[in-house]
């Protein structure tokens, strides 16, 4: 299917599904049918859209409650609110985004001593195991830039139980290719195939599981022979300490009540679904791909990024009739905003990952002077609290959530 990084793209993706988004969703979801021109009919793949923040969950949810009620569309819903769910995760444990990237950095070095491990995950990535689901998947993921979640689930544990594979080079693998590349999905989806998310508790692919599962392929069912289906759980020596969450109250008119920049960056790259309290005077627009891996991300990612910024900063400076310039990579961010005279930054919430690592050594000072404006959406105010454990705390907690954010109350 054609991913294109716009709103209306976005827009036209939700609308085109959205009859698919109740009962035949919960039904359907899990079997990987392949990729499709006019895109998959039972699941949304509107994840790269609501990564760049060019449509947000509030939206999707608020379609697809009137489109079917809370009853009907209680699965998609669910799975919607596991993305909420492990942001506000990896918030209360940002110190699992550091410790990937200090892990994936070992295990990147330690290729450089061990020439089998190197040909090992060359094959791996070039779709050249034996394991033809595993292959095709390989494939796909660098060919569409997208992968059904089943195929991720299966994938990942291939990689880490039958290949032995260093968990954290798949899951950069994932980032540097997925055009929905989300550092708390990503990251806490491969620790919980893993079994490190819930100790104990790993996945492992079965062959009749992933043939079941993926005979409506052009090809047909998928083979998996010689899968690991005894592997332990990984372990690893520590536990993350979950911190309190800090977060920003709801915008006032006044906290912006002089002339301000509008900052878009990977993860909200337009403003509509930002709901601004006024007009800003510059926007800003930031996009780091590049920042996702030290390894090379791929054309379809990247592009996807830039492309949203790109359109993001076009529409908002026509929607505010205000200019908008390019904060470029490598450059500081306080001479444009010197340049046009204005003092203060309303930021979209930047969630732990390479986006915020990207982008806060430049917002830090400001922030400290008191320049920054945080937005945060009520929905991720009033969900990540929630997000201390297992999904099951913020999963009973859905009906209230969504009334008490009015989402799907049309009467
Ligand atoms: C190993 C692994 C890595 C993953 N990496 C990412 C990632 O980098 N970025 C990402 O957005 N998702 C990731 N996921 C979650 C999930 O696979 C994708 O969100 C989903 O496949 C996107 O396709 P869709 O939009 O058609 O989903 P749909 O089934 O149509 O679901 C609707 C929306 O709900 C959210 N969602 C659905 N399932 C999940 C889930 N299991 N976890 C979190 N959110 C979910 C997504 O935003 C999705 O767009 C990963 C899952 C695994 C197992």
């Amino acid at each position: 299917m054609q991913f294109t990084p716009t709103r209306a793209a976005a827009l036209d993706r939700l609308a085109q599904f959205l009859p698919a988004a109740g009962r035949r969703y919960a039904e359907t979801r899990n079997a990987d049918d392949g990729p499709q021109p006019g895109g998959r009919g039972n699941v949304s793949q509107l994840s790269p859209w609501l990564h760049a923040g060019l449509l947000d969950e509030r939206e999707v949810l608020d379609a697809v409650l009137s489109a079917h009620g809370p009853r009907a569309a209680e699965k998609f819903i669910a799975e919607v609110f596991w993305r909420i769910y492990f942001k506000g995760y990896l918030e209360q444990r940002a110190a699992i985004w550091d410790d990937y990237r200090k892990g994936r950095d070992a295990a990147l070095a330690a290729l450089e001593a061990n020439a089998g491990l190197r040909r090992a995950l060359a094959e791996a990535v070039a779709g050249r195991t034996g394991i033809e689901a595993f292959d095709v998947w390989a494939r796909e993921l660098q060919e569409t830039g997208y992968l059904h979640n089943h195929a991720r689930m299966w994938f990942a544990s291939i990689w880490i139980f039958t290949l032995k594979l260093d968990w954290r080079l798949g899951a950069d693998l994932f980032l540097r290719h997925l055009m929905d590349a989300d550092a708390a999905s990503n990251t806490l989806s491969w620790r919980w195939v893993a079994g490190l998310h819930t100790k104990g508790k790993h996945y492992l692919a079965r062959a009749d599981n992933i043939a079941r599962y993926t005979a409506g392929r052009p090809e047909g069912a998928l083979a998996a022979a010689r899968l690991a289906l005894d592997a332990a759980p990984l372990t690893e020596p520590h536990d993350f300490a979950r911190q309190r969450l800090d977060l920003p109250g709801p915008v006032r008119p006044e906290d912006l009540a002089q002339p301000f920049a509008l900052l878009l960056h990977d993860e909200a790259a337009h403003h509509a679904p930002l709901a601004l309290p006024r007009p800003p005077a510059l926007v800003i627009g930031a996009s780091r791909p590049d920042a996702r891996s030290p390894g090379a991300v791929g054309t379809l990612a990247a592009d996807f990024a830039r492309g949203a910024i790109a359109g993001g900063m076009a529409e908002a400076a026509a929607a505010f009739a205000c200019p908008a310039v390019a904060w470029r990579d490598g450059e500081p961010l306080a001479p444009l905003l010197a340049e046009a005279g204005i003092a203060r930054v309303a930021v979209p919430y930047l969630p732990a990952g390479w986006t915020r690592d990207a982008l806060w050594p430049d917002l830090a000072p400001l922030a400290a002077a008191g320049r920054v404006v945080t937005l945060l959406g009520d929905l991720e105010r009033a969900t990540w609290p929630l997000a201390k454990a297992g999904f099951f705390g913020v999963a009973k907690a859905i009906d209230g959530l969504l009334a008490e954010c009015g989402i799907g109350a049309h009467g």
